[in-house]
């Protein structure tokens, strides 16, 4: 997996783009920002009570998965452990996160999206957070992209490879949505939260070296734009009516970022993160139930009523 270019239709991870929004997406998960699965339990480790995933050690990046699912579930935590490595050191954070690959039957049991796309989801009070990625990828998902593929072709960009390849980018997307949340880089700006997600990305694969899965990724974002100019918005329409926006016209924006991470993350490097999150205000939920129990111990028990665990 460190190298897109050389795996093939299964086992192929990296990541970009997705569109995973808040809420409704016709299949797309939300991604970790967004608790769009009300039956789903927002602690991680509540979530898997129940589901039962075999392990795979690693003290950077550990991963669990389905029966079956054990030599994908190692390629991408091979892909994504020096990532995780250079994103821990760069930002000074511990960043627990535990990749979950995991097949239909075991996907259901964790959540109710579609069974698919990667998705990441971080525990209340942010301090861990799981990627969770399908074990094998669906006909049924890959065609979603056949209209950005056609479109594609006739504005005379071809594919850099099978689809697979590109859902698989979308992993590294959501390794850094769940980085961000658990390194004090959410914004809650949702626009920013996505760029800033596909930024920590390509910025992880800039600090280990890997050019070739950079230059596929460019190759993926030219291609994901130029299959869905059509659909080009402004930032206040991915903020608001995400409820109406469709599957081509999330992919559009989510190509525009990555363009746009791409090309930033060339001249800013890890900077552009560590003093985006100086600016920012600790508005993260967590970080805020935490100073809230700081200034006024009591909270902490009341949180219990509602029968979640802060801190
Ligand atoms: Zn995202």
């Amino acid at each position: 997996m460190a190298n897109p270019r050389r795996t093939r239709q299964d086992g192929r991870p990296s990541g970009v783009a997705d569109g995973r929004p808040s809420g409704s997406t016709p299949a797309a998960p939300a991604s970790a920002a967004a608790p769009a699965n009300p039956a789903a339990p927002a602690n991680p480790a509540a979530a898997l009570a129940g589901v039962y995933l075999r392990p795979l050690r690693d003290d950077v990046l550990p991963a669990r998965h389905s029966a079956g699912a054990r030599r994908r579930a190692g390629q991408i935590q091979a892909f994504l452990r020096p990532l995780h490595e250079a994103a821990r050191t760069a930002l000074r954070v511990e960043a627990d996160v535990t990749l979950l690959v995991v097949d239909l039957r075991d996907w259901h049991k964790l959540a109710r999206y579609p069974y698919g796309l990667p998705f990441a989801r971080t525990a209340v009070g942010g301090r861990q957070a799981n990627v969770i990625v399908a074990a094998d990828h669906q006909p049924r998902l890959l065609q979603r992209f056949d209209g950005a593929m056609l479109a594609a072709a006739r504005a005379g960009v071809s594919a850099p490879a099978q689809i697979g390849e590109f859902v698989d980018l979308m992993v590294g997307h959501e390794w850094g949505h769940a980085v961000a949340n658990l390194s004090g880089l959410r914004t809650r700006l949702k626009w920013l939260d996505e760029l800033n997600a596909t930024y920590l990305f390509v910025q992880a694969l800039r600090a280990t070296g890997q050019r070739d899965a950079l230059l596929r990724l460019t190759e993926w974002s030219l291609w994901q734009v130029a299959g869905t100019s059509a659909e080009a918005g402004d930032l206040a329409a991915f903020e608001y009516p995400r409820t109406r926006a469709g599957w081509d016209r999330l992919l559009w924006y989510q190509g525009v970022f990555a363009e746009r991470a791409l090309d930033l993350s060339e001249r800013r490097g890890w900077g552009y993160l560590t003093e985006l999150r100086s600016a920012l205000p600790p508005a993260d939920r967590g970080e805020l139930a935490r100073k809230l129990v700081e200034l006024e111990p009591s909270f902490k028990p009341w949180f219990a009523v509602f029968g979640r665990r802060v801190g």
